[in-house]
């Protein structure tokens, strides 16, 4: 879904649909790559270079948790820019409105994600003029941050709990959740990463007032959550981090089955940079949420389902969340 341009900047996106409207039996998780070459790309090089080093220097300060020095960085692009390289201006503001989101403040990521859209469309229309310019990408990204916007305006991210924001499912029998995370090398995890999962997946179950509980189960056979690594094209979207299928016991609102699927650089975690240790955990700590029945997203990035949630807890939104889900 996500044209391939050249891509000098990437940005991850855990999901692309931000929305309530996000079919609750498969929760997608997609990642796209973003591009940054451009027909006016060009044309201000001299600019831009300046502008990748402080964009490259707001994501390593986002992957460091440090949002206000993000936030800053990424500031200082958008300030080189002309007001006419959409592309990157785009790029840019969907960036801040992300670290904007995660560290509460809403109405200035609000604002971004409007400049983000309003800088996609203008991509689309300098596109639309120039042959052999794909500008399905920037099309994709206009329509979902419009749908987005539009969502935004009705939902209140401070709100006790999120349970309007979505379709919720539930496990019939949250006292004893079964859980398999695939042990193969061929789609599953080594002990020490099965092991990391299962303490994100856990962080469920270990708060105050938790009205779940989960086991490890050795097999696939009867168990109720089943972790798998991502290992073929197709299975998330592109350049996804996560994915979550529950699927419905036929009976009541009850869930029969979830499938999640994460993504890391291999089997085993003995290569991992702690970086990319936590980039799991935080994988599957939202996944889990899905897992558990959430079927939508919270708006505020203070909660880690947060479409693109970088936490390594629950918010208090999350816990009493689940708790009235399983009430
Ligand atoms: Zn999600």
């Amino acid at each position: 879904m996500a044209t391939q341009k050249t891509s000098i900047w990437s940005k991850s996106k855990r999901h692309s649909k931000a929305a309530k409207v996000a079919a609750f039996g498969l929760v997608l998780g997609q990642l796209f790559t973003a591009a940054w070459a451009q027909p006016c790309h060009a044309l201000f090089f001299g600019y831009n270079q300046q502008a990748e080093a402080y964009k490259q220097q707001g994501d390593a300060a986002r992957d460091a948790q440090n949002f206000s020095m993000a936030i800053n960085y990424y500031t200082s692009a958008i300030n080189l820019l002309p007001y006419d390289a959409a592309q990157n201006l785009a790029d840019l503001y969907y960036a801040r409105a992300i670290v904007n989101d995660v560290s509460g403040q809403y109405q200035r990521a609000t604002s971004d994600w409007q400049a983000a859209h309003d800088n996609y469309a203008k991509c689309v229309q300098q596109g639309q003029n120039q042959p052999g310019v794909n500008v399905s990408y920037d099309k994709e990204y206009e329509d979902e941050l419009g749908r987005m916007i539009t969502w935004r305006a009705t939902e209140n991210p401070n709100s006790s709990n999120y349970m309007e924001d979505g379709p919720m499912q539930r496990f019939s029998t949250p006292g004893n959740i079964k859980v398999f995370i695939d042990t193969t090398e061929a789609s599953g995890f080594s002990y020490d990463l099965r092991y990391l999962i299962f303490q994100a997946m856990y962080t469920w179950c270990s708060f105050s007032g938790s009205p779940v509980r989960m086991t490890q189960w050795n097999s696939a056979d009867g168990a109720d959550i089943i972790v798998q690594r991502a290992n073929a094209a197709g299975q998330i979207g592109f350049g996804a981090g996560g994915q979550t299928n529950a699927q419905p016991s036929g009976q009541g609102n009850f869930i029969g089955k979830s499938y999640t699927r994460l993504t890391t650089s291999g089997y085993s975690g003995s290569n991992m940079s702690q970086a990319d240790k936590d980039r799991l955990f935080n994988l599957a700590l939202h996944e889990t949420g899905h897992a558990l029945g959430i079927g939508g997203h919270s708006p505020s990035g203070l909660d880690i389902m947060y479409f693109k949630s970088p936490l390594l807890k629950l918010s208090d939104r999350d816990t009493t969340t689940l708790r009235m889900m399983y009430q």
